[in-house]
């Protein structure tokens, strides 16, 4: 008897664990964290139906938060087994959680000293839900895999990692479980990247399961083309360049600031843009980029080729980092055309909060949203066409030209779905389970699937067995 168990990216697309077990061993693959709800504090926690004792090992497909954010909190829970990952996988998640532990401890600080003013008592969920010392243990653990290895993970139990396309390191998972006198396979998708992402290769699944779980973030859509998004994109930059305007753009620290700088030094090799100064405004970004650099025998042909020769260094020659306060500062001294990367991704913290405050009600400033922005973000006011923003306390008019550009997901769309999925059920599949999306995306992807392959989707809930 197999036996798989979502306990998290079940009809929402964060929090992605999933538990796996035979009469022999349990697995985890993935222990990611809930994200973008005030309540999701509650939930990132150790499930009751995940007993650290019983588990075996963990698979983690990728660096996201989402996908590995619970791993310390499963450790301070007194996890010692190992953590198979891919080296590229290791260095993005020692940032994202170094990250997320300096966010925590920062936070609790904050709420901390406020109770004491107030003499409020501090509850529950308001305490870290784990520290450095916990990230430093869970890094501590991670046993790293290659890529088309197959390696023996517990008893019974091998695992190869496959190429997702999707984040620096990204994998899908196959596991191969032995169950009673015959081999099963399960493949975990992880998310799967779309085709031709910068530096990072296309997916590359496994061509063989009996059960398959699926991400369906774009279940029910393609997103606008790469080549459109780039055309608009390369427009911006020429109005600014001619009216010496600012162009910022809010950006994710990892994965989607190094394809944006991809991206324009392709513009610049090509002459459809002059070399502007370009800003790496993002401590976390710098770090990302170190690693991209570290791992270039994961790059695609194109990208090999462009780093061996140093022609993508040398189209990038105009970026400048700003690692302290005082150089993301100076940049309000600057005069345009420039362009600055900065976090948050959704203008809801960092530095490119001083940015909007300075440049938002600046009529030759451009800002250029490029990644999803939340339900109550302030990016989604902007993409939204609010008239004002409200930022620590002060309204300023929004005069900056607001771009959205759709095409830059790091995701695959429903398409590409389609035909990851065909690749990996070529020889037939038992049982499929959509997940890491919410419902009004995989219902649509659950129809597809059915209408061109015959087979039915299982869409589990949170804590639903599937038995095979
Ligand atoms: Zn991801």
């Amino acid at each position: 008897m197999i036996r798989i168990t979502p306990y998290g990216a079940a009809g929402e697309v964060t929090g992605s664990a999933y538990m796996l077990e035979s009469d022999a061993a349990t697995v985890l693959v993935d222990f990611g964290m809930f994200q973008g709800d005030k309540d999701d504090d509650a939930r990132n926690v150790v499930p009751g139906g995940v007993h650290r004792a019983t588990v075996n090992a963990v698979l983690l497909t990728h660096g996201h938060l989402d996908h590995s954010g619970r791993l310390p909190v499963l450790i301070r829970d007194g996890y010692r087994g190992p953590i198979y990952c891919t080296h590229g996988t290791r260095d993005i998640a020692e940032i994202i959680l170094n990250d997320a532990a300096h966010i925590q401890e920062y936070d609790y600080e904050r709420k901390h000293r406020r109770a004491q003013r107030t003499g409020r008592r501090l509850g529950r969920y308001d305490a870290p839900l784990f520290d450095q010392q916990d990230v430093d243990q869970t890094l501590s653990q991670i046993v790293i895999v290659e890529y088309g290895v197959m390696v023996p993970v517990a008893t019974g139990v091998h695992a190869v990692f496959h190429d997702a396309g999707h984040l620096l390191g990204s994998a899908s998972v196959e596991v191969r479980i032995q169950d009673a006198d015959r081999e099963r396979i399960v493949v975990f998708s992880g998310d799967v990247g779309p085709q031709h992402l910068p530096y990072l290769r296309d997916p590359a699944p496994p061509v063989k399961a009996d059960v398959i779980v699926l991400e369906s973030t774009y279940g029910d859509r393609d997103h606008r083309t790469l080549e459109e998004t780039l055309n608009e994109f390369q427009q911006i930059i020429v109005d600014a360049v001619e009216q010496k305007g600012k162009i910022f753009i809010p950006s994710f620290a990892i994965g989607r600031a190094q394809q944006m700088m991809f991206h324009i030094a392709e513009m610049v090799r090509s002459k459809r843009i002059p070399a502007i100064p370009i800003f790496l405004d993002s401590p976390m970004a710098i770090k990302a980029d170190a690693v991209y650099r570290k791992h270039t025998e994961l790059f695609d042909t194109e990208s090999s080729q462009l780093v061996e020769g140093g022609q993508l260094w040398h189209d990038l020659r105009s970026v400048r980092v700003c690692v302290t306060a005082d150089e993301s500062k100076a940049i309000n001294d600057e005069q345009g055309p420039f362009i600055v990367i900065a976090g948050s991704g959704m203008c809801t913290a960092g530095r490119i909060m001083h940015h909007i405050r300075n440049s938002i009600s600046d009529p030759t400033s451009h800002f250029v949203i490029v990644g999803y922005q939340a339900r109550g973000s302030l990016g989604r006011k902007l993409v939204d066409g609010a008239p004002g923003v409200k930022l620590m306390g002060e309204y300023h008019n929004v005069r900056a030209k607001i771009h959205t550009l759709g095409g830059f997901s790091a995701h695959a769309g429903q398409t590409e779905l389609l035909d990851w999925f065909g690749t990996v059920a070529q020889s037939g599949v038992s049982t499929l389970l959509l997940t890491h999306g919410e419902d009004r995306a995989r219902n649509p992807l659950r129809d597809k699937i059915q209408e061109r392959f015959g087979v039915s989707a299982f869409l589990p809930a949170y804590s639903e067995h599937c038995e095979v």
